[in-house]
């Protein structure tokens, strides 16, 4: 049926949505909608009897299909927003999230700037382009297990203007690393391995399980920057993580063991412990 009204189009997607349990059926359906039909949020709500083409109807019905089924909006899209850039999202890189804006906050709010900095499992490169966006001054190098998490993250990189200061290794943790920084970031895996058949959809069939599974603990990935760190932090160097909720504890008393001090802890928008800072006792 071709030529269907921008209210109406809205009006069915919605209905679709909400019957299939997404939570916020009316944004997802505007999104879906502007992106199909190349337009804007003014102009939806300008002209709510404008008419729509048969091919972007097409387009419209095929990304309703598919958040029907779960698929985060972001990836349909392709991309999402982080600490106010775009950054590119595929299937190979888990979706970045505003609670890591927590770690960006931290980052940015500590007394030295850093001149060099690691970010170990980069994903997107969300955390290390945005830290070197906002820092002109500093270099870094990421690493990722995944070689096309590298690929989207180069990319992202050289979106935002920042390629030319940063470099890229691939490999586990420690294993691809050299030379020494004067921060450390990581937003690695936390979710137990068995609890992740019962995360929600959207995450659960969606975001890499690699970038997810912290194993039978959740806190494999802490063990292993633990252990590396303090031979590449530089003197007065700091590390920051990300961790998930209820796990402050456990990694204050992980980095401890191998003679780490705890700095500080930073809070998400939810009001959950999200970032640690330590530096070498
Ligand atoms: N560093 C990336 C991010 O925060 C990826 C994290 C991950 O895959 N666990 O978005």
């Amino acid at each position: 049926m071709p030529l269907r009204p921008v209210a109406r189009l809205l009006r069915e997607a919605r209905a679709l949505l909400a019957a299939a349990d997404c939570e916020q059926p009316a944004l997802d359906a505007r999104l879906l909608l502007q992106e199909a039909a190349g337009l804007s949020h003014g102009d939806i709500a300008a002209e709510p009897e404008r008419r729509i083409e048969a091919a972007a109807i097409n387009i419209f019905e095929s990304f309703i299909a598919r958040r029907q089924r779960h698929e985060p909006v972001s990836r349909i899209l392709g991309q999402r927003e982080f600490y106010g850039r775009q950054f590119r999202v595929t299937s190979d890189v888990l979706d970045p999230r505003p609670d890591t804006e927590t770690l960006i906050e931290a980052a940015l709010a500590l007394k030295h700037p850093p001149a060099r900095i690691l970010d170990l499992g980069t994903g997107s490169g969300a955390i290390i382009v945005t830290l070197l966006a906002e820092l002109p001054g500093a270099t870094g190098l990421a690493t990722d297990l995944s070689p096309a998490a590298l690929e989207v993250a180069r990319g992202n990189a050289e979106a935002l203007g920042v390629a030319l200061r940063l470099a890229f290794a691939e490999g586990p943790w420690w294993a691809p690393v050299t030379g020494r920084f004067d921060l450390i970031v990581s937003n690695p895996p936390y979710i137990p391995t068995t609890v992740i058949s019962g995360l929600s959809p959207d995450v659960r069939d969606f975001d890499p399980h690699l970038a997810l599974d912290g194993g039978a603990d959740g806190l494999d990935a802490y063990r292993r920057i633990a252990a590396g760190a303090a031979s590449h932090l530089n003197p007065g160097g700091r590390v920051l993580v990300e961790i998930g909720a209820g796990q402050a504890l456990d990694v204050e008393a992980l980095f401890q063991s191998h003679n780490f001090i705890h700095d500080s802890n930073h809070s998400d928008l939810g009001g959950h412990v999200r970032c640690l800072v330590f530096h070498p006792g």
